[in-house]
């Protein structure tokens, strides 16, 4: 590794003066910061991120890349914040930095093929700047390089990753050179084995085919100069992966593989292209099928050349590649060669402008390739990402549309543990359901056995799935519970006829169906504890008593009140009644039955309908935990609050919910708890236990 000095020397080849000085800067910012940190190779760790700003100027890609990659590992390694960065060197830089950072702290843990092609697209979409990937590129380029001085097991599960994710997103992207050479580094650290064995089989091969090359490549020159085209001739070496590739693909031996000699010609227009091409195939027969013409229909990575393939002098075929040296720039450096940059301070959005002029050109290129469809289903997952990718406990990815929330998460994992979902970790931290998800975090979801939809859901839920499975349940379970209702009230109503329910006669629940159009008994049971309709009517009909229950109604038993009944029984939220206070039922159209205290304000009006109101009282035991409201005036010190959530907590209630008001004075504070309690008794108890703290002075319950 050369110096910096040096470095800075050569990048200032195509670099403004006042870059290379800002670049300076940047380098001892970051040298600074990683000062005592070493790699594993025992050099210092500056030595890293210089190497990795060395590959990204070998790209000629601009001073806001290149700072970014000086510093790419500050943020994770170091305490230096993306504040600091942002207002030493640009927000623009502090943005690369923190994309790079945010790419390093995701890992990927699964060996499936599907996964891995998640994994890829997860990336892509959660660098926003396909700059962030290139410093990402170089990044692991310079790892793989430097992988020697990594112990094992960390050396495969690196060179797995190379080879499974980022190589393939450097061929994506058209990066040809760091693609081969991240192809070949990982195979070498995967199977090293087999890479001893093929690269030895290549170097005794190499003499042979050395002569064979030059051969060739002088009866191509002298043929190319005869007929007056301007070109650089090479010969190509073959990389030992792709040997490796083809040979077990195709199931070719080595020699089969090796047997096929490549060669580049490069020239200075499109149309010495064809010339040379034309020259070619006069020289040496060209192999039928094997043409290919990637300038007309370039590929989905913007790589264009002439492909084809000659009968060679010695029996062994010659793979030729014809191009511009445009086209060679284009792929050895793919997406990169579109970032090099006239100006230094080309803001994102010019460059988002810029990228996308290069994918509108591609997609023009494109129309009419035959598989342009596949292609714009990629622009689209990669670089409009609509997508959010994000990992279950157990390191699988999932995809989810962008907007989807933690419900989603758990309704795209299991039916079950969507309906059951009470809470989520994101990252390790407790969120709310509703949160809306981001790439790459890690989702939680906590269940409990009895934990059940809620209809709130539906107003944040996005995915098809997780809406009709909510709607499902609570219609179900709704209809359900009212109908279990239904059939108490109903037997309420008979009781006034000293009757019940089991007294009535098939037909006559036969001749009510036909006259209600009604589908089934639990329709008319569900629709009773809905107060779509009346008790006593269904009773009367039911009965043959006629249809019309008059005045002379009389009250049936008492509807037991359990606090089991669900969504059919709801507790008012004016007067919060708890087992113990004396009750009323109030039959609200659609909504089921409300229970209000027997003297609750909001009610006096409503309770004169007859037709709405029912006799209920509690049950001997209540298994349910009913909200109450008290208000609690204490003097206004520290701590008191504390005081007082400990004593409710002692006597075993939960607190719903605190509002503190302190009073004008300031010597008095009002609080208003909304606690969780089993009936009177307990409240009872709870407000003795509080009068005990001396600072306490009122004490009452609330109500509206
Ligand atoms: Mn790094």
């Amino acid at each position: 590794m050369p110096e910096a000095a040096t470095l800075f020397k050569e990048w200032s080849g195509y670099l403004k003066p006042e870059d290379v000085t800002r670049l300076e800067t940047a380098y001892h910012f970051s040298e600074a910061a990683h000062n005592g940190q070493f790699r594993d190779s025992g050099d210092p760790y500056i030595s890293h991120p210089l190497a990795v700003a060395n590959i990204l100027a070998q790209l000629h890609l601009d001073p806001q890349a290149l700072t970014a990659a000086l510093l790419h590992d500050v943020m994770e390694d170091t305490a230096v914040t993306k504040a600091e960065i942002s207002k030493k060197f640009g927000k623009p830089v502090a943005e690369l930095v923190d994309g790079v950072s945010k790419l390093d702290r995701i890992e990927f843990e699964t060996h499936e093929e599907a996964q891995a092609e998640n994994f890829r697209k997860m990336l892509l979409a959660m660098a926003r700047d396909v700059r962030v990937i290139l410093i990402k590129l170089a990044d692991r380029l310079h790892n793989m390089r430097t992988l020697d001085a990594v112990p094992e097991p960390k050396r495969k599960r690196v060179a797995r990753e190379t080879l499974e994710i980022y190589a393939p997103i450097a061929n994506r992207l058209g990066l040809n050179s760091i693609y081969l050479e991240l192809e070949d580094l990982s195979f070498r650290y995967l199977y090293p084995a087999r890479n001893r064995v093929l690269s030895k089989a290549l170097k005794a091969a190499r003499g042979n085919r050395r002569e064979v090359v030059s051969k060739v490549g002088e009866a191509i020159k002298k043929r190319l100069k005869h007929d007056g085209i301007d070109a650089e001739v090479h010969g190509r070496e073959k990389h030992l992966h792709s040997i490796y590739r083809k040979m077990r693909e195709k199931r070719l031996s080595f020699a089969k593989v090796l047997d096929v000699f490549g060669f580049r010609i490069i020239v200075k227009d499109v149309p010495s292209c064809y010339l040379v091409l034309g020259a070619l195939h006069s020289l040496y027969k060209p192999i039928p099928g094997k043409f290919k013409d990637y300038i007309a229909i370039p590929k989905t990575n913007g790589y264009q050349s002439l492909h084809t393939t000659l009968f060679g002098p010695f029996g062994s075929p010659l793979e030729v590649q014809i191009r511009t040296q445009e086209m060679h720039k284009i792929a050895e450096a793919g997406v990169a060669s579109h970032w090099l940059y006239k100006s230094s301070d080309a803001s994102l959005n010019e460059m988002q402008k810029k990228t996308h002029q290069w994918l509108q050109s591609l997609l023009e290129i494109q129309s009419g390739g035959g598989d342009s469809v596949e292609f714009l289903e990629h622009l689209k997952v990669d670089l409009f990402p609509d997508q959010v990718y994000v990992f279950t406990p157990k390191g699988k990815i999932l995809s989810l549309p962008r907007g989807a929330t933690a419900v989603d998460f758990a309704y795209a994992v299991h039916t079950d543990i969507g309906n059951r979902c009470v809470a989520v970790k994101i990252n390790e931290e407790l969120m709310p359901l509703r949160t809306e998800l981001r790439n790459g975090e890690r989702v939680e979801i906590i269940t409990a056995s009895h934990a059940k939809p809620n209809p709130l859901w539906l107003n944040y839920v996005i995915t098809a799935k997780a809406r009709s499975h909510i709607r499902h349940f609570l219609k179900t379970v709704q209809s359900r519970e009212s109908a279990q209702l239904g059939e108490r009230l109903l037997n309420q109503a008979l009781g006034a006829f000293k009757a019940s329910i089991g007294d009535v006669k098939e037909p006559d629940w036969d001749k009510l169906l036909k006259d209600t159009g009604a589908k089934s008994r639990q329709d008319i049971l569900a629709d009773i504890g809905l107060g779509k309709r009346l008790s006593a009517v269904v009773a009367h009909r039911l009965l043959s008593l006629g249809d019309a229950p008059g005045e002379e109604r009389k009250a049936g038993a008492p509807v037991v009140i359990r606090g089991s009944e669900g969504m059919a029984v709801q507790f008012a939220q004016c007067c919060k009644p708890i087992p113990g206070d004396p009750i009323i039922g109030l039959i609200n159209k659609g909504q089921g039955m409300v229970i209000h205290a027997h003297d609750c304000p909001v009610i006096a009006k409503t309770r004169a309908d007859p037709g709405k109101v029912i006799d209920v009282e509690w049950a001997p035991e209540t298994k349910k935990l009913f909200n109450v409201g008290i208000r609690l005036v204490a003097m206004n010190q520290r701590g008191v609050l504390a005081k007082v959530a400990a004593k409710i907590a002692e006597a075993n209630s939960n607190i719903d919910n605190v509002a503190v008001d302190p009073e004008h004075d300031d010597q008095y504070a009002t609080m208003r708890f909304t606690l969780q309690v089993s009936n009177r008794l307990h409240l009872a108890q709870i407000m003795r236990a509080l009068r005990r703290i001396p600072e306490v002075i009122r004490i009452t319950r609330a109500r509206s």
